[in-house]
């Protein structure tokens, strides 16, 4: 299972890149609000989408956490950083967006758990500053 979310700023950004249940990147031409997927659905093994900042695109795009080097799926480029880093918000949230945590070992070796939450103000890749607030939109399998 995993969740559908999407991330809007109050400087009029909002998210345009999406992904079908299949894997399959939907971008241009894609008209209305786009959706992210998180976490991973029934026919998609070996994927677990998470919605990362890329620094060429300037966009809020899903990558798969399960690839390493985790990578941009419309530019291709590494320049990702998912939205768990501590470095993308200033403080956590008390909602959070199910199917959102994951889990980073430290360099003591000890599991850091990540979640992502609505109530928190993220970095916008628009316009630089922490407003970006996520939504969990519903669910998908
Ligand atoms: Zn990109
Ligand atoms: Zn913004």
């Amino acid at each position: 299972m995993g969740s559908i979310i999407s991330a809007e700023c109050s400087c009029g950004y909002c998210t345009s890149a999406q992904i079908d249940n299949t894997g399959r990147l939907i971008t241009a031409g894609y008209d209305g609000m786009g959706d992210l997927l998180m976490g991973n659905g029934m026919r998609t093994r070996g994927i677990y989408y998470y919605p990362a900042l890329c620094d060429q695109c300037k966009e809020v795009v899903p990558v798969n956490l399960d690839r390493s080097p985790v990578r941009c799926p419309v530019c291709k480029g590494s320049g990702v950083v998912p939205y768990y880093k501590q470095q993308m918000a200033r403080e956590k949230g008390n909602r959070e967006i199910p199917y959102s945590t994951v889990c980073e070992e430290n360099e003591h070796g000890q599991e850091i758990v990540h979640a992502l939450y609505e109530d928190t103000d993220y970095l916008c890749p628009e316009c630089g500053a922490n407003r970006l607030r996520f939504k969990h939109e519903g669910l998908w399998d």
